[in-house]
């Protein structure tokens, strides 16, 4: 995409339509009627194929009560291996090697308390302060129940400009009191793409646990885990997978892990075969699966699998290459259409190194996010001035990126943002 050639015109847009090999499943997805929807980052749109899964869930319940874990080669009490099955190729490593669990944040939790294991030596856990809060959060408290405080056992990478990280510093912070490293893989805010083969390769060198958390990245960027061999790794479902608000999280523990015990056990990390016979003892099922702690939330699971099903049959390949020609072309017709009225791109521009939105800076961001949201376009402010717009590759159209970006056009014309107060209303 670094070197496509896009077009000005309104006609151009429908032709990448006509041409657009994933064009078709928009159709299976609930767009509303005059709503450019640029938030699929932040919460992925409704599928019939979801519905559908989760509907089918609604059914086995009203129809088998009790029985619903057994139906179905007990499909449902084996839930999180099913899904696993379906989510290890896209990030490229075994099924066994997945629990989907919990929510993001506490799928941290469960991986630092796994591996966090402080001695004199090593006792600091890595981080950037780029990172969605969450992380850094189950992090400081993670040290702080080990004894220490964060502010001498967290050790924290800043960015130089708020927005990026350099690998090299991250590499550099890499000292032999470090035991383990938790990054993201997409930056929420910028967009950017950390090099994880770098990265991960250090920490490798240095005998040191590092995770990743793949939340902005898994169902937009191609992932290898598998060839990464990094140690442990969590993601959300419900962002650019669609699963559905709150929909079940996930982690990748590395199978040479599995003979460590969880930090957190419960009853559906025990073996299966013993799990109904109630003992006292803990007996850890050594595989991913061991990482589950209570009952699978099969209500927040189950639009997962129908939603899981499109990126089978799209392949992450093709996906990943449509969400880069509408970012490429979204760029292209800020930059000429634009720039004239301030506005910026504050992402970095090589595919490699940008997930699936563009940041639109501009220092009136948030009165045009609001008049923008009151012309039907869904995008996402975040402070200080920067609107968060995510054309998503299974349900946005070249012309929605073309008609979103004449409504900036028109905004700007008219000043109709100045019509709005610049006082925060926080609900998001
Ligand atoms: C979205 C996101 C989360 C979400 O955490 P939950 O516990 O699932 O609410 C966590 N970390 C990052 C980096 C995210 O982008």
């Amino acid at each position: 995409m670094d070197k496509l050639k896009f077009e000005e015109g309104s006609e151009y847009p429908k032709e990448l339509d006509n041409n657009d090999c994933l064009g078709h499943y928009r159709q299976r997805f609930y767009i509303q009627k005059g709503v450019i929807y640029m938030s699929g980052n932040s919460l992925g749109l409704a599928s019939k194929d979801a519905e559908e899964t989760l509907q089918i869930a609604v059914e086995k319940w009203k129809e088998e009560s009790i029985k619903i874990w057994n139906v179905d080669d007990s499909k449902y009490f084996l839930y999180s291996k099913y899904l696993a099955k379906l989510m290890s190729p896209l990030i490229g490593v075994d099924e066994d090697e997945i629990a989907v669990t919990g929510s993001t944040t506490m799928s941290i939790h469960q991986t630092i308390s796994t591996f966090y294991k402080p001695t004199n030596k090593r006792f600091k856990i890595l981080v950037d302060d780029l990172n969605f809060p969450t992380d850094r959060y189950a992090v400081d408290s993670q040290v702080r129940l080990k004894g220490f405080e964060p502010s001498e056992a967290v050790k924290v990478v800043k960015s130089q400009d708020g927005k990026f990280l350099d690998e090299d510093k991250i590499i550099e912070a890499m000292t032999d009191d470090v035991a383990i490293i938790l990054l993201p893989t997409v930056l929420y805010r910028s967009a950017q793409v950390l090099d994880m083969k770098k990265v991960t390769n250090a920490a490798k060198e240095r005998g040191i646990i590092i995770g990743w958390d793949l939340c902005h990245a898994i169902g937009c960027v191609e992932i290898d885990l598998g060839s990464l061999d990094c140690d442990f790794a969590v993601w959300c479902t419900y962002k650019y997978l669609n699963g559905g608000p709150g929909s079940t999280a996930a982690l990748y523990i590395n199978r040479k892990h599995f003979k460590n015990l969880p930090g957190l056990a419960g009853w559906f990390g025990n073996k299966p075969e013993t799990q109904f016979l109630l003992r006292q003892e803990f007996e850890h099922n050594q595989d991913g699966s061991g990482w589950q702690i209570g009952s699978p939330s099969i209500l927040s699971m189950a639009p997962i699998e129908g939603a899981l099903k499109m990126f089978h049959e799209a392949g992450m390949s093709n996906i990943r290459m449509k969400s880069l020609c509408l970012t490429s072309y979204l760029m292209f017709l800020i930059e000429r259409k634009l720039s004239s009225f301030g506005f910026s791109i504050g992402n970095l521009r090589e595919d490699s190194r940008r997930g699936g939105h563009v940041c639109l800076e501009h220092e009136e961001a948030y009165r045009i996010s609001m008049a923008l949201k009151s012309q039907g376009v869904v995008p996402d402010f975040r402070e200080p001035n920067v609107i968060r717009l995510a054309p998503i590759a299974f349900y946005t159209s070249y012309v929605e990126v073309y008609d979103m970006v004449a409504i900036l056009i028109d905004i700007m014309e008219r000043e109709a943002h100045k019509e709005f107060s610049a006082k925060r209303n926080f609900v998001v």
